[in-house]
């Protein structure tokens, strides 16, 4: 293997290969610290021809890769296995801009870009890139495109895949496909950048993106309403899509346990209401008109849900300060959740017209099973995305709980199931959830996937072990 990593550290200099266990520690652990894989090496490649002839080298020698963004995936999907023989390859000192088209609103950019910087530098452009999500700060854009990822306005501007245009990939064998065209229309023949997004690092590594921009909105406005129901969330989305069309950019919802949660955990943040309520939506308008449009669109659509007794109550923020502050406590939900312990973690879609459905028929299955246990369920409403957690009945720890697992995830997926839903939304299946993939998707479906994998990765290098 010395010849290996001399052919490494000749393409991408002694100090950006790392074989030490402690120059490798912050790489292989994943998020959440469930799991520390090893590595044989830790390649930190500075351009994309390093990338290409590094990865040349991994197919000759017969050594496996694992793509490394910003390591913020949740599902195992960024770290190598426990063999010791798999490289990782870090996209982090891929960090350029490379261009800004604020005529055909688009931003190339290489892969390991930051996705808060990409935000950051369309914004001084005066555009807007909005994909959004509470990792945006360290997760790269080419993770979030591996991941197809979603996040807070997609319901207005759709997940990743629908944000580029065009790719930029190192293939399995080491070569450069350049399709970093910012075409919005182009039919000539199979989309193979459609193939490489949501992929997970399986097939190629992805180096390069054409990003759509948007026009800034010139405002928006965040409201909290108290809802008896997930039902009655369901009728304030279709009310609120009424009412406002594609100017609703957010729509989440959380159970009064979530709420609960967060004040406990973080007893400095707002508490907008009184007393509690069975749920909340959190709401999010955006206007290319005015603040005063926006604020009037608002005010008219919740007048209406309290006229109609869709809603209980609603605050509206009245300065960015108390926008901020309503959407801290969304975001405050995985973090109070891992300040209190461990729980089953689920990401589900389902068609929205059923969620309140599952919603209601599974949690007495869960509780039939598992009495006591507490559902932590919030979302992406509008996406028909939900996180459906399950954390332990009191008195059980964390640990014990988690040993059950696979018995409450097959409640959980069985009815995903049964409701026309996915078992992931947007954070993927990795490793983590490969094995039911496999026993939720077809036969079909998983031998077209097999038969794209191995054709275009035949030496089977590229994250093998994550969603095959
Ligand atoms: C607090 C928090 C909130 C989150 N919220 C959301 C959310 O709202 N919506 C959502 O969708 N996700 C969310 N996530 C999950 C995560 O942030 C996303 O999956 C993100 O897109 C991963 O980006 P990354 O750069 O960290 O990728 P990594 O974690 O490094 O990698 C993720 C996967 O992509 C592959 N990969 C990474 N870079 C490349 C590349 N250049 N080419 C090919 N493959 C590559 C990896 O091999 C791995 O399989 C959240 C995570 C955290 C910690």
């Amino acid at each position: 293997m010395m010849d290996f990593l001399t052919q490494c550290r000749a393409i991408a200099g002694d100090a950006y290969v790392l074989a030490a266990p402690a120059d490798m520690a912050p790489f292989v652990t994943d998020q959440r610290g469930r799991f520390t894989g090893k590595a044989l090496a830790v390649l930190r490649p500075g351009s994309v021809d390093e990338v290409a002839a590094l990865v040349r080298v991994c197919a000759e020698h017969r050594v496996a890769v694992v793509p490394q963004g910003g390591n913020t995936g949740l599902v195992l999907g960024s770290v190598p296995d426990a063999s010791g023989a798999q490289v990782l390859l870090s996209l982090a000192r891929l960090n350029r801009v490379r261009q800004v088209d604020a005529v055909n609103r688009t931003m190339t950019v290489d892969a390991g870009c930051i996705l808060q910087h990409i935000q950051e530098v369309a914004a001084a452009e005066g555009c807007l890139f909005p994909l959004s999500l509470a990792a945006e700060g360290s997760c790269t854009i080419g993770g979030n495109l591996a991941t197809n990822a979603g996040g807070t306005a997609v319901l207005r501007y759709g997940n990743t895949r629908e944000l580029c245009l065009g790719l930029e990939v190192v293939t399995p064998q080491g070569e450069i496909w350049s399709g970093l065209r910012g075409l919005r229309k182009d039919n000539t023949g199979y989309d193979l950048r459609d193939l490489f997004i949501g992929a997970e690092g399986t097939l190629g590594i992805i180096t390069g993106a054409v990003l759509k921009l948007y026009p800034q909105p010139k405002a928006s406005i965040t409201a909290l309403a108290a809802l008896p129901s997930p039902a009655h969330a369901l009728q304030l989305l279709v009310l609120m899509q009424d009412h406002c069309g594609s100017s609703l950019t957010g729509f989440e919802l959380m159970s009064r346990y979530c709420l609960a949660l967060v004040a406990e955990q973080f007893p400095q943040l707002p508490k907008p209401f009184a007393g509690p309520h069975p749920q909340y939506v959190l709401l999010e308008l955006s206007s290319s008109e005015s603040e005063q449009h926006a604020v009037g669109l608002l005010e008219h659509a919740i007048g209406a849900a309290l006229e109609r007794g869709v809603i209980n109550d609603a605050v509206v923020a009245s300065s960015v300060a108390q926008s901020a502050g309503l959407w801290q406590l969304r975001e405050h939900i995985p973090l109070a959740q891992a300040k209190a312990g461990k729980n089953i973690k689920h990401d589900i879609s389902l068609p929205v017209s059923r969620i309140a459905d599952f919603i209601e028929v599974t949690g007495p299955l869960l509780d039939a099973a598992f009495p006591g246990c507490q559902l932590v369920c919030f979302g992406h409403l509008g996406d028909g995305n939900l996180h459906y957690n399950v954390a332990p009945p009191p008195g059980i720890s964390n640990d014990d709980f988690l040993l059950q697992q696979d018995q409450v995830n097959r409640v959980v997926y069985d009815s995903v199931e049964l409701f026309g839903g996915s078992i992931s939304a947007e954070h993927g299946i990795g490793a983590l959830k490969r094995d039911e993939l496999a026993r939720y998707k077809s036969p079909v479906e998983l031998n077209m996937m097999r038969a794209i994998k191995a054709a275009l990765d035949p030496l089977g290098i590229m994250n093998p072990g994550k969603i095959l």
